[in-house]
This record gives structure tokens, sequence and C-alpha cells, in this order.
């Protein structure tokens, strides 16, 4: 069976919905299609997220897009759609080593008139128990290669968000807007055809001939044809383009999360630290060695602990990762309970895992155009933090691109930002390089 649409947009996470929503929204009397091979929407990587949001990056390429996300985010939780938004901080910990090789990059984002404060080691006392220095006879410090804090970054516009409201916030409006939806709907392959109509001679698309993506069939042996097909299947993204010798430069790498219980005595005292926000918690905080991460889940009474392990943690698709409780044990809880003692001992109650779709790149996200098809991956774990960046980012390289709307060569983004709207293509990507890396 062949149905039919103007746009077919696969995959139905946070970066689908809101292109499928930016879309409709810009074409009304377009037949839009949003497919996804999960009962619902948002149950791939979206699900498995920290889903933690933040704006202190120094290239004004992750600037625009991530402040232009949390401010949408904060108009929509005003407009009274609950987003679960918790804007707690971030705080880094920098040993002085990092401080140093970080200087530059603060002075950045001071100059783009991001909030920050820096703490000193009087201010960190702040959090309980947090140790700040390590005596040279301490031997599992030493062992770890644990160095003292001498600076805290603190940004205020950073914080959480719930994904699963996300995703239920652009399916809403994509839905009042007449967009479609099909859920449990795989698609096994892309329809590559000649964009001027089949000759009749065997094995076609033919190498004279120009091509174009026309549509996808799916796994039930039936297919759609659209006239443009957009691609937000994120770490499984390769599966489709691969096939058709397309290269996004993504690469997929698992990521875990462990949830810790803090319900009572110290852990629950850190969960309630007062003084960095509204919200009376502590901030998210990221300890120096390995980037290990601690967010605070009050409404769970719980933390949730991550690190994005490099060397080591391959690159490879998994559809179903697994955490490891191993990777807890020895990798992750040796330093976190050496910097905040209150975890000395304590075990996940809950643990899962998910894939980043890393940008092998740049670790910036692709928005791009390809055989008349458009493409958003690659957000190197960012997708959260710019998804509605990203899906106006596909509605106006949709313009662009496919419409021809050559004028059309800035996208605005939410708060009046704006970014040449093939900046994050292959062809013309212009992304300025990320300096604050920890
Ligand atoms: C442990 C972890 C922590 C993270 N923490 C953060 C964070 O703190 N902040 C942040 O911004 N980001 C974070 N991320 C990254 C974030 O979750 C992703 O960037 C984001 O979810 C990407 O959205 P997406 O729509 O591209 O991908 P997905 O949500 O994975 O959506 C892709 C969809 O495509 C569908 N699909 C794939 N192939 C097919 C097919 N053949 N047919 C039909 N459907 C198909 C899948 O079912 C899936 O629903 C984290 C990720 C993980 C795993």
């Amino acid at each position: 069976m062949v149905h039919r649409c103007d746009i077919l947009v696969i995959g139905g996470g946070a970066l689908g919905l809101a292109s499928a929503h930016y879309l409709k929204a810009s074409h009304p009397k377009l037949d839009i299609l949003l497919i996804d091979r999960m009962p619902g929407a948002g149950q791939g990587n979206t699900a498995k997220s920290a889903a933690m949001i933040r704006n202190t990056f120094s290239s004004q390429t992750n600037l625009a897009l991530t402040d232009s996300t949390i401010d949408f985010f904060i108009e929509v939780e005003r407009s009274g759609f609950p987003l679960g938004l918790e804007l707690m901080g971030y705080l880094w910990l920098m040993t002085e080593g990092q401080a140093k090789a970080n200087n530059a990059a603060i002075a950045q984002m001071r100059n783009h008139q991001i909030p920050l404060r820096l703490l000193d080691g009087d201010d960190l006392r702040a959090v309980p128990q947090l140790r700040t220095s390590f005596s040279a006879d301490d031997p599992e410090a030493a062992v770890m290669g644990l160095e003292g804090i001498t600076l805290g970054l603190f940004g205020p516009k950073c914080g959480a968000i719930e994904p699963d409201r996300l995703v239920q916030y652009y399916e809403q409006r994509f839905l009042a807007a007449g967009g479609r939806v099909r859920y449990g709907a795989a698609v096994a392959s892309l329809l590559l055809e000649p964009s001027g109509g089949a000759v009749g001679l065997p094995g076609e698309p033919l190498v004279w001939q120009d091509k174009r993506i026309t549509g996808a069939k799916l796994a039930d042996g039936s297919a759609i044809m659209a006239q443009t097909v957009v691609l937000c299947t994120g770490t499984w993204a390769n599966q489709l383009l691969d096939p058709l010798g397309v290269d996004c430069h993504m690469k997929p790498k698992t990521r875990q999360l462990f949830s810790i219980p803090a319900s009572e005595g110290s852990l629950a005292q850190l969960l309630h630290t007062r003084g960095f926000n509204d919200l009376q918690v502590v901030p998210f905080l990221i300890l120096p060695r390995s980037g290990i991460y601690v967010k605070p889940v009050a409404r769970e009474r719980h933390f949730w602990i991550g690190c994005s392990d490099g060397l080591g943690r391959a690159y490879a698709l998994e559809d179903d990762p697994q955490a490891e409780e191993g990777f807890f044990n020895y990798s992750l809880s040796p330093v976190l309970s050496a910097y905040l003692p209150q975890f000395a001992g304590q075990r996940p109650d809950r643990m899962w895992a998910g894939q980043y779709a890393y940008s092998t790149i740049d670790r910036n996200p692709f928005v791009f155009a390809e055989a008349g098809a458009l493409v958003a991956t690659g957000d190197s774990g960012s997708g959260i933090m710019k998804a509605d960046a990203i899906g106006r980012m596909v509605a106006a390289l949709y313009d662009y691109e496919i419409l021809g709307e050559k004028a059309a060569d800035h996208v605005e983004l939410f708060n009046g930002r704006t970014l040449p709207v093939d900046c994050l293509s292959l062809t013309n990507r212009s992304v300025q390089p990320e300096r604050f890396v920890i």
C-alpha cells in the first residue's frame, strides 16, 4: 500500500516534533505526517535524557541555539503550559588548571552578556561537605589524580526541564494545527528515485540521473511518498542514510544515568541547599575530574549521576543500551564521594542508558539538505537544550533549500537572535568553535 503526504517527518523525539511543529506553523495548508517506530512520542533518547539546559557557552552559535531555546521554554511556562522547568543553575567546580584554561572562555561569555557568578573557596562552603582540597598524603586522591577546587562558575540561567512535557507541547500544537502522527511505524529504508521520473531501465536511479529522496519504505512493506522527507532519527540516522551513500558525520555513544535516593540525612541536606536559586535546591554540579555531574531532582528526592566518558567508550549504535553498575561503583562513585563524602557507600536504586548522537566534526548539530530531504541530527548530547532553535532552523531551511526562497537566508530564533539558515549544514557550515569545554 502507498500513502502520500507533502512532508514526511521521520522521528518523533524532541527534534522531530519541534521540526514538525514549526513546519506546520509556517505552512498550515501542507499535509505533514510525522512517524516513529515507537508506540508514542519522545520514547527514543529524548526519554533517557538528563534534560539539563544551559546557556553558558563561549561560541555565538551555541549561545544563540541554547539561549533562545531557554527563553522559549520560559515563555511556554509563562503561558500556562508546564514544562517542568527548574532553573536551579549550573555550578562548574574547577581546579586551578581548569580555571586558567577557561579564562578566555569566561571572558567571552561575559562579552556575550551571559549571566555568570564566579565563586571562590569561601562561597563554595555553601555546598554542604564539598571538599575543595585534598591533603598531600591522601592516597585515594593521589591514585585518582584528584585536585582541589579553586573556582566555581555559576550560571543562573541554566537548569532542567521534563522532556516528555516538551514533546507533548510540540505534539499538541502540531496536531491542533492539523498535522498527523503515526506511531508504531518503522522505516526500513528511504526511497531514492530519479528526480525527473523513471525511464524504465534496470537499476534506476542510474549514475546520470538526478536523484532525490521521495519517501520511505516501511518495515510492514507499505510505502509513504512525500514531496519532502525530514529525517530526525537521532542516533539512528546512519541506518537510513548510509545505504544511500550519505555521510552525516554522526556517531552514537552510550551514556548512562544513576539515580540515588536523597530523602533523608546528609544527601537530603545537600539536595535542599539554600542560597543559589529560588527553588532552594543545590545547583547542578559538575565535578573537576572526568566531568562527572550531579543533577538534583527535588520532585523525586533523588540525585541523578552521570558522566560523558570519552576514551575507552566505544562509538557503536545500540538499540537498547544498558547501564553498567560497575561503571557507577568503580568509575563514578570513588570520585563523587571524594568531593562529596555524603555519597560514600550510596548505591543507585534505578539506572538507565541511552545514546548521544555525536557530531564528529565539531560537536555541534547538523541541519542540512541532501537529495531533496532535510536531516537534523548530531546534537552531541544537547538536543533538549537546543530543540526549539533546531526546530525553527529545519523549518527555515525548508523555505530556503526546498522552496528555493534564497532571500530567507537567516533563521530568526525565539528571542530575536538570528543565524545563517545553513550554518549547521555540511557544505556551508560556519559554527564558532566552543572554548568552554570541561
Ligand atoms: C543519558 C543521556 C543524558 C542526556 N542529557 C542531556 C541533557 O542534559 N541535555 C540535553 O540537551 N540533552 C541531553 N541528552 C541528549 C538528548 O536526549 C538528545 O539530544 C535528544 O533527545 C535528541 O532528540 P532526537 O529527537 O534527535 O532523538 P530521539 O529522541 O532519539 O528521537 C529519534 C526518534 O527516531 C525514531 N526512529 C529512529 N529510527 C527510526 C526508523 N527507522 N523508523 C521510525 N522511527 C525511527 C526513534 O524511535 C526515536 O523516537 C542526553 C541523552 C542521554 C542518552
